[in-house]
């Protein structure tokens, strides 16, 4: 602590010299755009609780894993590491896919690599949607250039069996998307009995669980989900940029019989299968992995694996319910309104009536410190999203929230409007 101060303090006496000497550089070099000052100031990252819908706040063993000195990428120690994660993520995953690793990108990268390798151009695609991520999965599909038909549900609802059946019968698509943790309505999707219905009508299942893994229980291979995929900045309380993702071997017959190249090099899961070992070559260079996101991703991995994941789905489901009960004796209202439809990850409450919600974050933000999030997509405006994830799914921290929420309705005037 005492070294940091010190190292702020001289930074501190040193900043006037240092604006000095780049106006003098600029003024004897050929540059035109001189060194931003913004620059020459140190980083600011305060100290905040983030219970949003992600990214969720990071734990210093993790923290620390993502500073560690770099290795090369194809050095034996981060292959090695690149292995545990898969282990990992088949772990979470609950599955013994070979075709399993973890992306170079955010959850969008996630879906966008599911959706490209899957589908060609001409495929008929169904997308469930009763929230942004289907809308965001059926505009991907979209550019991709495939048949896209959409199974629309009202925010807040999850879709039957009768639903999905209908749906593939009328449309007879090669996939059919669907999610699983529905964050911007904070809906849980059952997945119990699709991908057999799937299969029965020789269609793929792709699930979105970007907001639900850890959280809520998915079981890969026994639910025979053929592609599924989900984010580091969640439940595994690992900074974005990685994305868990695998395979069955369903879906990678049907790769397999590609007419066409998938649209992107980057994410062509024949050579990141290659990059991860899950073939029988020799690992060839893809892209240079951003070694220190899997340094985090491993160590959020490790941290799942030592409490399990069954005792991580306990305290999620817990920690929701005590902030469900806490939310309703403010006198809110829930969005979703079936107890086993809510996603134990995220709760959406209604903005109360004669408030507006963007006072209310601000209130948090600013008097405490903590991040809540308003509502995405079909629920902007009339919801907040209050997100307990990895280890910020604490009782803790739901006293935390609830206590600040009571004093924001107190404090926060009544709109016009
Ligand atoms: N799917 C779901 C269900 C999500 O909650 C999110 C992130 N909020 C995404 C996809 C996209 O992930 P990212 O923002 O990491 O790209």
């Amino acid at each position: 602590m005492l070294g940091a101060a010190r190292a702020a303090s001289t930074a501190a006496l040193l900043r006037p010299q240092l604006l000095e000497m780049a106006k003098r550089a600029v003024a004897t070099s050929l540059l035109r755009v001189p060194p931003p000052q913004e620059l020459l100031r140190p980083l600011a990252v305060p100290d905040r609780l983030l219970l949003g819908p992600g990214p969720s706040n990071v734990p210093p063993r993790v923290l620390a894993a993502g500073g560690r000195q770099l290795l090369g990428h194809m050095h034996p120690e981060v292959l090695q590491v690149m292995d545990e994660i898969k282990a990992g993520i088949q772990y979470a995953f609950q599955t013994h896919n070979r075709l399993t690793l973890a992306l170079s990108g955010t959850g969008h990268c996630a879906m966008e690599a599911a959706l490209l390798n899957l589908l060609e151009r001409g495929d008929s695609a169904l997308v469930a949607v009763n929230g942004i991520w289907g809308q965001r999965a059926a505009d991907i599909a979209r550019r991709l250039g495939a048949n896209v038909h959409e199974l629309l549900k009202p925010p807040g609802e999850y879709f039957t069996l009768q639903d999905i059946q209908e749906g593939l019968a009328r449309h007879k698509p090669s996939v059919l998307f669907i999610t699983h943790g529905e964050s911007s309505t904070g809906v849980l999707q059952p997945l119990d009995g699709l991908g057999q219905l799937c299969h029965r009508h020789g269609c793929l299942l792709l699930v979105d669980a970007v907001a639900s893994l850890g959280g809520a229980p998915i079981f890969m291979d026994q639910q025979e989900i053929d592609v599924l995929y989900s984010g580091s900045q969640k439940v595994l309380n690992a900074p974005p940029g990685s994305a868990p993702i695998s395979f069955s071997d369903r879906a990678r017959e049907k790769m397999q019989k590609r007419k066409t190249q998938p649209l992107s090099f980057y994410l062509d899961m024949s050579w990141l299968a290659n990059y991860w070992g899950c073939d029988a070559e020799p690992r060839r260079y893809h892209h240079t992995a951003p070694i220190n996101s899997f340094f985090s991703l491993r160590e959020g991995l490790a941290v799942l694996a030592e409490r399990g994941l069954e005792s991580s789905w306990e305290r999620h489901g817990a920690n929701c319910s005590q902030l469900c009960q806490g939310l309703r004796d403010l006198g809110l209202e829930l969005f979703v309104k079936e107890e086993k439809a809510r996603l134990p990850t995220i709760t959406t409450v209604k903005v109360p009536e004669g408030y507006d919600w963007k006072e209310i974050t601000a209130f948090l933000m600013d008097k405490h410190a903590i991040e809540i999030a308003g509502g995405l997509g079909p629920t902007a405006g009339k919801v907040l999203r209050i997100g307990l994830m990895g280890c910020n799914s604490t009782r803790r921290n739901v006293d935390r929230v609830l206590h600040a929420l009571r004093e924001a309705l107190r404090s926060c005037r009544r709109s016009r409007l």
